[in-house]
């Protein structure tokens, strides 16, 4: 893959800079996906991370300069050949944040659910305790410990029920972030629930065409 970078109308990727040459410079991807720069006899010079060069392999972080002032954005450069590999790449993240968060907010609910659940049964158990200790002979002390332990299972179920009601809300906020983060960098389309691998194994954007892997 080549891309010819330069101030004429030829070029694959045009620069409207009174610095930069008609021809300026070369952008090249290898089969292994390193990216390279090189000058094709500029007036200024191409320089990464302010060292002029002729030919450099470069990467996503480099500070790619064609002349004076003009700055080379890698990613915006790559999309005159319809490669938004940069950009895909970093939906991996997304993906991996997504799902790590979604089972957080699951099994934290979950286990919420279950303390709020058990928690009157245990309220009994410590009373039942107190009032047998002290109630010894009293009928209205035995009659409240009675209440409560009626009362228990059907508090537990209200608290659980509560705090499970908690998770559709968050889990909705969660899968909304996802839908506006994890799109087809170039057309925006939502790529689904689908894991970041399989996505690279498609290889471009079947509404798009965009190049998600190139090579
Ligand atoms: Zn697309």
């Amino acid at each position: 893959m080549e891309i010819r970078i330069g101030k004429a109308n030829d070029n694959d990727f045009v620069v409207d800079d009174s610095h930069v040459s008609r021809h300026h410079a070369i952008l090249s991807k290898d089969r292994e996906g390193q990216f390279y720069i090189e000058d094709t006899g500029s007036t200024n010079g191409t320089f990464v991370n302010e060292i002029q060069v002729v030919r450099k392999k470069i990467s996503e972080s480099d500070r790619i300069r064609l002349g004076d002032h003009y700055l080379l954005d890698l990613c915006e450069a790559l999309k005159a050949e319809n490669d938004y590999s940069i950009e895909f790449a970093r939906l991996k993240q997304v993906y991996d944040k997504y799902i790590k968060e979604k089972i957080r907010i699951q099994s934290r609910n979950q286990f919420k659910t279950r303390i709020l659940q058990s928690f009157p049964f245990a309220l009994v158990g410590i009373l039942g305790i107190v009032f047998g200790f002290l109630g010894k002979g009293s009928h209205s002390l035995f009659l409240i410990s009675l209440g409560i332990t009626i009362c228990a299972p059907a508090i537990g179920i209200y608290l659980g029920a509560r705090q499970a009601a908690k998770t559709p809300g968050k889990l909705q906020e969660l899968a909304n972030r996802f839908k506006i983060d994890y799109v087809c960098p170039k057309c925006g389309t939502f790529l689904g629930e689908i894991p970041w691998e399989s996505l690279k194994n498609k290889k471009q954007c079947s509404a798009c065409k965009a190049k998600w892997v190139n090579p």
